[in-house]
């Protein structure tokens, strides 16, 4: 047998602990080949006062094995912690976070019968950059950012993994019906990905009738690839009408580092009580076996898990009457599992992992398209509470300069001068809009910027934020107000 494989265990907090025992156990039944290093991160650690979770010792594990297979952990909520799930797929580069959902009807009770859909969540980049700031008294802003280096590598990813995995078909979704620029880009790589592998089918849907479809039709998807937000709910959602949202596993991978999980949370109300099913976290450790190099190990174990499945034994989530045999716990289900090693089930379709069926990790290195970069104005964000939009131009109106005049004032991105229309709420925040005259070939620097800043000030105008407004080979690199 391969010589041992040193991996990063962390046990969790809630049913982590057991979960992870459960899948343990399981995996030194099949013949797994791991040298295990056990770290403590969460809970425990954000209590000692250290609010990333994790300590150095664990980072140094971690350096050294570069695979993690981590329980879940709980989250505690607000007093300026941060995830430490997000933490470690940033500080690690886990871009790709892969869900694969199946159903195993008639054994485990679902809707969708023929349900198999592999969720590919972009994992670094979107609202989960953690960028918030409150700006005024009203206003709280999360900034969204998605990159072309982000994106090309996410569907690219996604495509690589439909042709390792005989995958016919990915389907990308955005709303870039509204965020053109941000969603836009997104499904604009996708498109031009999507050429270079033409025996793959691209398809694109609209997230919120895509996610109805998904929810009603999900056997009309195989590989799904989503920005950070969507992929993080409609894998949940995908989990759940599969069967349960403690069926489903997770891979996170990025070129160097690779972190498995199960897609669900700590379930504090389940924890120490011996239910929690395993399964989600025992899915994360198939396709660790799979990265590490042993998916004959997989295969053994996976089939074991079906034929207990087809069985009927079942922990609550899945237990159904009729149709289960045996409601277990955790340990019990687990040692249902390792009984039944060596067998394959006779009804569901057998596992099937060949040795080199993962996707490429290391994308090709990123080559920046040259453009003409050009500043053609700035938007102001101001503070303001004692004029209206139309006493708020006027005051602005007076520091126009270095061929800048004031052209929008909106207000959560709503155009409310020149024309305010009644109804629309003014906040006390306003995004206000320097530009040079569209036709200009001109361009402004920083002084310029510095300048009508000055301006402002002085004119007794708060300023809370600035952004610069670029043109890039002529085309605008920012959007225009609604109603503007
Ligand atoms: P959750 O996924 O932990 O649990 C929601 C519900 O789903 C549970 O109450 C339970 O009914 C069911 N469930 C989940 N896993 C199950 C399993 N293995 N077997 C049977 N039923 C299961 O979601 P939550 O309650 O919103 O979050 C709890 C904590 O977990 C929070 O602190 C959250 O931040 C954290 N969390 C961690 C991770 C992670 O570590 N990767 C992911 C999500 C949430």
């Amino acid at each position: 047998m391969s010589k041992k494989v040193p991996i990063t265990v962390a046990h969790g907090n809630g049913i982590g602990p057991e979960i992870m025992k459960a899948v343990l156990f399981i995996l030194e039944e099949a013949g797994a080949q791991l040298d295990i290093e056990t770290v403590e991160i969460g809970e425990a650690i954000y209590l000692k006062g250290n609010p990333a979770g994790i300590e150095e010792s664990a980072w140094e594990s971690l350096r050294r094995t570069k695979v993690f297979f981590k329980a879940p952990i709980t989250t505690p909520q607000g007093g300026g912690v941060k995830s430490l799930n997000v933490t470690v797929r940033k500080a690690l580069g886990l871009y790709a976070n892969v869900r694969p959902c199946v159903s195993y009807a008639p054994f485990i009770q679902t809707k969708h019968p023929n349900m198999d859909v592999v969720v590919v969540r972009e994992n670094e980049e979107d609202l989960y950059a953690g960028i918030e700031h409150r700006q005024t008294t009203d206003v709280m802003q999360c900034l969204k950012l998605i990159t072309r280096p982000g994106c090309e590598r996410i569907a690219r990813y996604a495509f690589e993994y439909a042709i390792a995995n005989d995958r016919k078909k990915v389907t990308c979704f955005t709303k870039d019906n509204i965020m053109k620029m941000t969603d836009g880009l997104f499904h604009e790589v996708f498109e031009e990905i999507a050429k270079e592998y033409p025996s793959i089918e691209p398809e694109h849907w609209i997230v919120d009738i895509g996610a109805a479809k998904l929810a009603d039709t999900p056997e009309a998807f195989d590989v799904v690839v989503l920005p950070n937000l969507y992929g993080d709910i409609l894998s949940d959602v995908a989990a759940q009408i599969s069967g349960s949202v403690g069926l489903a596993g997770s891979a996170n991978i990025g070129a160097d580092y690779a972190m498995f999980e199960a897609i669900h949370g700590s379930a504090p109300r389940r924890a120490g009580q011996d239910l929690a099913n395993p399964s989600g976290l025992f899915f994360g450790a198939m396709m660790m076996l799979v990265h590490i190099g042993q998916a004959s190990i997989a295969r053994r174990a996976h089939n074991a898990w079906l034929k207990t499945i087809e069985e009927g034994i079942h922990t609550y989530d899945i237990f159904e009457e009729g149709l289960s045999t045996k409601k277990v716990g955790t340990q019990d289900f687990a040692k249902a599992v390792a009984q039944r090693m060596g067998q394959t089930p006779e009804k569901l379709p057998a596992a099937h992992y060949s040795e080199t069926e993962e996707a490429a990790k290391h994308p090709p290195a990123y080559k920046r398209p040259k453009v003409e970069r050009k500043c053609v104005g700035v938007d102001m964000f101001v503070h303001c509470t004692t004029s209206t939009p139309e006493q708020l131009g006027k005051q602005l109106q007076t520091c126009e300069s270095d061929g800048l005049s004031l052209t929008m004032i909106a207000t959560r991105g709503m155009s409310v001068w020149p024309q305010c229309a009644e109804v629309t709420l003014c906040t006390d925040h306003f995004q206000c809009r320097f530009q040079l005259p569209e036709d200009s070939k001109d361009e402004i620097g920083p002084e310029v910027i510095i300048a009508l800043l000055n301006k402002l000030h002085q004119a007794g105008v708060e300023i809370v934020k600035t952004e610069n407004l670029y043109t890039f080979n002529g085309e605008e690199g920012f959007t225009r107000g609604q109603g503007q």
